[in-house]
């Protein structure tokens, strides 16, 4: 009967969550810095001071629920509250509320804990109009420096430390937001893609976060009339560009599966019908897991691109715009998850994420490990969706996995960097 009761106020709490930001279209849009995100805040603190636990907001915007134990040391579970524009409600969302459900639960059946146990809700995880996407992450972590981002501003000429007042982050002394006291963090997330739901299982653990290299090419020809200029005489960009996709899609082929690559930018000057282009930039982003296969295939890409660029007579540069390494999780942390999810079903696969999270900062400075439940498929669109038996499997595995954390000695110790 209690059991019962617990698992559909997890759904009542995602389902009110989709609620902050709602948007005509059955999406919800709520970056980080608008009024829906700080709506959500508000309702989350009021959600964990139910159960009393002890919250607080760091510097960074993060907010911290505690349940304190005889010992200051953290293991935190969470994840984000903010979305994507006219996203889903589970994206975050989910990680969030079983962290919540986890702690409270342990709280309500009067778990006495050894160590410090906490609900973790980073801030600004999505792309935001900062544009400092896992902004609580890199800041806590200190990836990310409180000198990098103080004239920061969106748009609207909002500083970004406004915006963290807004969110109630107290200023002041740089150093007071220390990592030391988290000893261990652990991201649930739903899957986003359909490995889990292909293989008919509900859990997976996640083994490493993927790298992610964006290089921006630019070609540059020469404009000049699209009729009156002959053959031999064009430099243009775009018949160039389109050479460069030829290599692009059998490199693909070469190395699918180990290496993703995506060209989603691409923008033409003057892009007009009656003028030979004179230049195209276009991003191009690979994905791997594996470190050294990662930069060489971004690398590989780059030469041939030279090569083809200049036998056509044209020019070309390239900036580096985000060269951000694999992060494998902490074997221990992922051991302590297999054994969890072990305790209640024979089949816990280890999983890649080709996403990037929170967790892939975090696990710079605190041992880390990431639970995927199984979704639909669909991400970072309204039609996310995640199933209840799912959802109530995951907040088991996670109470379970608090308690053996929670009973170690020392966990988390030999880890300090
Ligand atoms: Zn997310």
């Amino acid at each position: 009967m209690h059991e019962i009761w617990r698992f559909s106020r997890l759904k009542e709490r995602i389902d009110a969550l989709g609620e902050f930001g709602r948007d005509p279209f059955g999406g919800m849009t709520r970056p980080f810095g608008s009024a829906a995100e700080r709506e959500a805040r508000r309702w989350f603190l009021q959600e964990a001071s139910k159960t009393g636990l002890e919250i607080s907001t760091d510097m960074a915007g993060n907010i911290w629920a505690l349940y304190p134990g005889d010992r200051p040391e953290i293991l935190a579970i969470g994840s984000h509250l903010d979305t994507v524009p006219h996203g889903g409600a589970y994206d975050g969302s989910l990680g969030v509320i079983l962290g919540l459900e986890s702690v409270q639960t342990l709280q309500e059946q009067e778990y006495r804990p050894l160590h410090t146990l906490g609900v973790l809700v980073l801030a600004g995880e999505e792309p935001n109009p900062f544009r400092l996407s896992t902004l609580g992450s890199r800041l806590l972590t200190g990836v990310l420096s409180f000198e990098e981002i103080e004239a920061v501003k969106d748009d609207q000429g909002l500083l970004l430390t406004e915006a963290l007042a807004l969110a109630d982050a107290p200023s002041g002394n740089h150093h007071e937001l220390d990592v030391a006291r988290l000893r261990g963090f652990i991201e649930p997330h739903i899957e986003q893609g359909a490995r889990l739901k292909e293989q008919g299982l509900p859990l997976a653990v996640v083994t490493t976060i993927t790298g992610i290299v964006r290089h921006s090419i630019t070609i540059i020809g020469e404009q000049n009339h699209a009729g009156t200029t002959a053959p031999e005489q064009r430099r243009d960009a775009v018949q160039a560009f389109a050479g460069t996709m030829e290599l692009f899609q059998r490199m693909g082929q070469e190395f699918s599966g180990e290496v993703r690559g995506t060209v989603g930018y691409v923008s033409v000057f003057p892009n007009a019908v009656n003028i030979v282009p004179s230049r195209v930039e276009f991003i191009v982003e690979w994905r791997s897991p594996q470190d050294s296969l990662l930069h060489s295939v971004a690398e590989m890409f780059w030469t041939q691109v030279q090569t083809r660029v200049h036998e056509m007579g044209l020019e070309l540069t390239r900036k580096v715009i985000l060269s951000q390494n694999p992060v494998v999780m902490d074997p221990r942390m992922q051991e302590l998850l297999h054994q969890a999810v072990g305790t209640y079903i024979p089949q816990h696969p280890g999983l890649v994420s080709w996403a990037g999270h929170d967790a892939a900062h975090l696990a710079q400075k605190v041992p880390t490990g990431m639970l995927f439940i199984r979704s639909n498929g669909k991400s970072h669109c309204p039609d996310e969706d995640c199933d209840s038996d799912d959802m109530a499997l995951a907040l088991r595995v996670l109470i379970t996995a608090l308690r053996r954390w929670d009973q170690k000695e020392n966990p988390g110790a030999s880890l300090r960097k």
